[in-house]
C-alpha cells in the first residue's frame, strides 16, 4: 500500500482525494498555491507545501514545483485530480522518471489519447464504434478532402487532433465552405494547441452524450461501471449528469461496456478512465477517452457503491483489480448538479467571500465541496465550487431529492447557479429524460428571447 500521496490539485477534488487516502490510512500532502492556504483540504492534510503564486502556470501547472513537493515530503505518489496536469503525458513521465508513482495511466497511454487521431485509430482497431470520418489527419489536397466529405455526407465537422475543452472544431454544411473551414481550423489549432493537424467526422445533429466508466489494473484485468448521461451542456461544458442514462437497456450497457473493457485490456490501460460517446438513434459513436477521474464520477459511485478514487489508489499501489464485472450491480438512479460561483442568468463568474454556507442533507444526499462559512473564492481558478449529488431508488425519487436538496442549500455573499439548476430540475423536458446535447442551450435561448424557456 502507498503510505504518502501528494495531492496536486485544489478545491473539491483535492478534498475528495484526501478523504479516499485517509480512508485507506494513506498520509496526504496538500500541494497548494499561495492564495489557497485556507482551502479545506490544506487544513486536513498531514502536511502541506506551497508550490507557488496563484496563477496556475506558476503553481498547479508547475511540474518542477510539484515534483519537489513529493521530494521534500518523502511521498511516494502524486494524484493529479482532474484538469491542470491530469492529462499531461510529460508530467506523468517526469513524475515516474523522478521515482514517484503517477496515479493514472502510463504516460504513453495519456499521450496516445491526447492525440485524437491516434486515439480514434487505436479504438477503431480495438473494435470500438467510432463516428464515420477521415480515419486520419487531413492532407492539403483539396480534391481529396472534398471526396472524403462527400463520402461521409454533409454536414461534417473539422476537429483538431490536439483539441480539448470543446475548442478547435468547425461544422461544415456545404462543399463550398469546406476548404476554408479546414484552413481556418488548422490555423486555429496551430495557435491554440501547437499542432495544426485536423481530421474530419460526420457531424451528428442530435446526439446525446453518454460515457462509460472503466477501471483497469494494467495487468490484464478491466471492468466497466455502466454509463453516465451528460447531455445537459452549455458551451460544451457539462451542467447536470446522471446515471444510468435514461432509456439505455441492460443489453446495450453490457454490449458497449464489454467493448470498452476489451479495448482497455488490448491497450494495457491502467487506472480509472472514461470512454466518451455520442449516442444517436440507438448507436454509440466514440469521440474521446479521458484518462483521469472525472468531475461527474460520484453518480457512478452512488449507483454502484464503488469508491472510484480508492480504486485508483489501490491500482496505483500495484494491486490487481479487486472487483470483477459481476461485483458491479447498478442500484437506483443518481443525479449530479454542478454548483458554480456564477451569475445564473449571465454565467459571469462570481468569486468572492462566502458569508454563509449551509449544506443540504437527508437520505441519498451527498455534497462534495470545499466551501465553508467565511471561505473566500479566489478569482484565479474555475468557478465550480462544489457538486450536489443525490441517489434514489428510481429517477423520479432522485429528482425529488435533488429539488429539495437544492432548496436547502444556502450560499450567501456570492451568486451561484443554484437558481438555474432549480429551473432545470423543474423543466418538463429534463424530467422526461433522454434530451440531446443541444437541449439546454435551446431552452436558455428561448428564455432569453421570449422570457419563457426553463420555467
Ligand atoms: P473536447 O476534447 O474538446 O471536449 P470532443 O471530441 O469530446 O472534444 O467533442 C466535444 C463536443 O463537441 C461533444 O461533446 C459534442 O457536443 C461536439 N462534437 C464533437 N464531435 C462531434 C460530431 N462528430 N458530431 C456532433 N457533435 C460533435
Amino acid at each position: 500500500m502507498l503510505d504518502k500521496v501528494v495531492i496536486a490539485n485544489r478545491g473539491e477534488i483535492a478534498l475528495r482525494i484526501l478523504r479516499a487516502c485517509h480512508t485507506l490510512g494513506i498520509r496526504t500532502v496538500a500541494a497548494h498555491s499561495t492564495v489557497d492556504r485556507n482551502l479545506k483540504h490544506v487544513g486536513m492534510a498531514d502536511e502541506s507545501v506551497c508550490i507557488g503564486p496563484p496563477a496556475p502556470a506558476d503553481s498547479y501547472l508547475n511540474i518542477p514545483a510539484l515534483i519537489a513537493a513529493a521530494e521534500v515530503t518523502d511521498a511516494q505518489a502524486i494524484h493529479p485530480g482532474y484538469g491542470f496536469l491530469s492529462e499531461n503525458a510529460d508530467f506523468a513521465e517526469r513524475v515516474e522518471q523522478s521515482g514517484f508513482i503517477f496515479i493514472g495511466p502510463r504516460a504513453e497511454t495519456i499521450r496516445m489519447m491526447g492525440d485524437k487521431v491516434e486515439a480514434i485509430r487505436a479504438m477503431k482497431a480495438a473494435g470500438v464504434p467510432c463516428v464515420p470520418g477521415s480515419g486520419g489527419p487531413l492532407s492539403d489536397d483539396a480534391t481529396q478532402n472534398a471526396k472524403i466529405a462527400r463520402e461521409i455526407g454533409y454536414p461534417v465537422i473539422i476537429k483538431a487532433s490536439g483539441g480539448g475543452g470543446g475548442r478547435g472544431m468547425r461544422v461544415v454544411h456545404t462543399e463550398a465552405a469546406l476548404i476554408n473551414a479546414i484552413a481556418t481550423t488548422q490555423a486555429e489549432a496551430k495557435a491554440a494547441f501547437g499542432n495544426p493537424q485536423v481530421y474530419m467526422e460526420k457531424y451528428l445533429e442530435n446526439p446525446r452524450h453518454v460515457e462509460i466508466q472503466v477501471l483497469a489494473d494494467g495487468q490484464g484485468n478491466a471492468i466497466h461501471l455502466g454509463e453516465r448521461d451528460c447531455s445537459m451542456q452549455r458551451r460544451h461544458q457539462k451542467v447536470v449528469e446522471e446515471a444510468p442514462a435514461p432509456g439505455i437497456s441492460a443489453e446495450q450497457r453490457a454490449q458497449i461496456g464489454g467493448v470498452c473493457v476489451a479495448a482497455c485490456i488490448r491497450i494495457g490501460y491502467r487506472g480509472a478512465g472514461t470512454f466518451e460517446f455520442l449516442y444517436e438513434d440507438g448507436r454509440f459513436y466514440f469521440i474521446e477517452m479521458n484518462t483521469r477521474i472525472q468531475v461527474e464520477h460520484p453518480v457512478t459511485e452512488l449507483i454502484t457503491g464503488v469508491d472510484l478514487v480508492r480504486e485508483q489508489l489501490l491500482i496505483a499501489a500495484g494491486g490487481k483489480l479487486s472487483l470483477t464485472q459481476d461485483d458491479i450491480v447498478l442500484d437506483g438512479h443518481a443525479i449530479e448538479c454542478r454548483i458554480n460561483a456564477e451569475d445564473p442568468d449571465t454565467f459571469m463568474p462570481c468569486p468572492g467571500l462566502v458569508k454563509r454556507f449551509e449544506a443540504p442533507g437527508g437520505p441519498g444526499v451527498r455534497i462534495d465541496t470545499h466551501v465553508y462559512d467565511g471561505y473566500k473564492i479566489p478569482s484565479n481558478y474555475d468557478s465550480m465550487i462544489g457538486k450536489l449529488i443525490v441517489h434514489g431508488r428510481d429517477r423520479a425519487t432522485a429528482l425529488a431529492r435533488m429539488r429539495i436538496a437544492l432548496s436547502e442549500t444556502v450560499v450567501e455573499g456570492i451568486k451561484t447557479n443554484i437558481p438555474l439548476q432549480q429551473r432545470i430540475m423543474a423543466d418538463g423536458g429534463f424530467q422526461a429524460g433522454g434530451q440531446n446535447i443541444h437541449y439546454l442551450e435551446k431552452r436558455l435561448a428561448e428564455r432569453k428571447d421570449k422570457g419563457m424557456g426553463l420555467g
